[in-house]
């Protein structure tokens, strides 16, 4: 590929941070996981985060710490990674979805009290693309019917509302640090709460299920992350607002280079919400069709540009498909966005010359096919 979907983004010190940590005794539960952690949680404002070996591990074992299981109704949205669904399906409770808002793609808050019922426990939100959902509106219904609120905040760390960080709005929330998030530890995660016996439960939870004294209280995991991981991490945490400043520029080229262009729409502004820009989405206009997205992938990955399918409908996935029997028409509003939106290549180290050719590319494509 000469222009690649994403890249992360490493600096000397870090290197020199992770070998540090192989001259030391200490390469899983030392003093770069309490590190980590306890710097994360200054960062969101939380009083506790566990840091744990994936994303998805963070998501499954709050599912478990909420006592979330068989019989229980999950809500949640349709647009987004398969692994805000899929965590669901970990302990046999239920994904409810709730179809998106048309500009935000985030759960449409206004449609979720129609889907509660007396099984429903949790609503499990994602800030897709970095966008914050509606948290003052989902809490009030939260509240209303006694439900525990989760954020998948995977894709949005340094995202707010009104200087709030997301991750600090909710009951828990969970990061991810694969190589495209905003911060890398290779893989990694970070379940975040103000709530004592969460993080607790967490702690046993990704160690095997130990408890407090090391013996085995319950049925547990091994979703730890090492400490040559979490060193990673502290280092890339300590600029993380230089990263983000520069994500934002590269988007700001983007936009100015498209902004003439009538067949795709950026992603959304919204007052007071500050986006963490994860991945470059665009949206093509309703005259093109889910083929044109996939045609487009397949030719710009011929000129050497790498995109992404960002996303696929959960409901219509294969696997979802036939488990639920979901069909098209189920969440329209997803479908129709999902048909239409692809990520460009995003990192902090995009070039302006690199995202003038992959615009060219693009509206070449779009002026052929539209
Ligand atoms: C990246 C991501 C995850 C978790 O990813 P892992 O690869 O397990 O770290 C979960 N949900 C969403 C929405 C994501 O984008």
């Amino acid at each position: 590929m000469k222009i690649p979907l994403s890249r992360p983004d490493i600096t000397q010190r870090e290197i020199k941070e992770v070998i540090g940590v192989l001259k030391t005794p200490y390469l899983s539960l030392g003093p770069k996981q309490a590190e980590f952690q306890k710097k994360f949680a200054a960062y969101i404002g939380t009083k506790y985060a566990e840091v744990v070996s994936s994303g998805t591990a963070g998501l499954h074992i709050l599912m478990k710490s909420f006592g979330i299981g068989k019989g229980d109704e999950v809500i949640t949205t349709p647009y987004s990674f398969i692994a805000s669904a899929n965590c669901i399906l970990f302990t046999q409770a239920s994904p409810v979805f709730v179809d998106i808002d048309v500009q935000t793609f985030n759960i449409d808050a206004e449609k979720i009290e129609e889907k509660i019922t007396s099984k429903t426990k949790a609503i499990l939100v994602v800030h897709v693309f970095g966008m914050p959902a509606d948290m003052p509106k989902i809490n009030r219904i939260a509240k209303k019917h006694g439900l525990i609120v989760i954020e998948d905040a995977c894709e949005a760390l340094g995202a707010g509302i009104n200087g709030k960080k997301v991750g600090a709005f909710s009951d828990a929330a969970v990061f991810a640090f694969y190589p495209n998030k905003q911060i890398t530890t290779g893989e990694g995660g970070m379940v975040v709460t103000n709530k004592k016996s969460i993080a607790d439960n967490c702690r046993s939870l990704k160690n095997q299920g130990r408890g407090p004294q090391g013996s085995f209280v319950q049925l547990g995991y091994n979703y730890r992350l090492s400490d040559i991981n979490c060193a990673l991490g502290v280092a890339q945490l300590a600029r993380i607002n230089s990263s983000l400043k520069k994500r934002k520029e590269v988007a700001q080229v983007y936009k100015e280079q498209l902004k003439n262009f009538q067949g795709l729409k950026p992603l959304c502004e919204r007052k007071g919400y500050e986006r963490s820009w994860f991945v470059y989405v665009i949206k093509l206009s309703d005259q093109f069709k889910r083929n044109h997205k996939f045609k487009m992938l397949r030719l710009l990955a011929k000129k050497g540009i790498e995109c992404g399918d960002y996303f696929s409908a959960i409901h219509l996935t294969p696997f979802y498909q036939k488990m639920f029997g979901f069909k098209r028409g189920d969440f329209p509003i997803a479908e129709k966005i999902a048909d239409r939106t692809l990520a460009l290549p995003f990192h902090n180290k995009l070039k302006k010359k690199e995202i003038i050719e992959v615009c060219r590319e693009l509206v070449k494509f779009l002026n052929k096919n539209g």
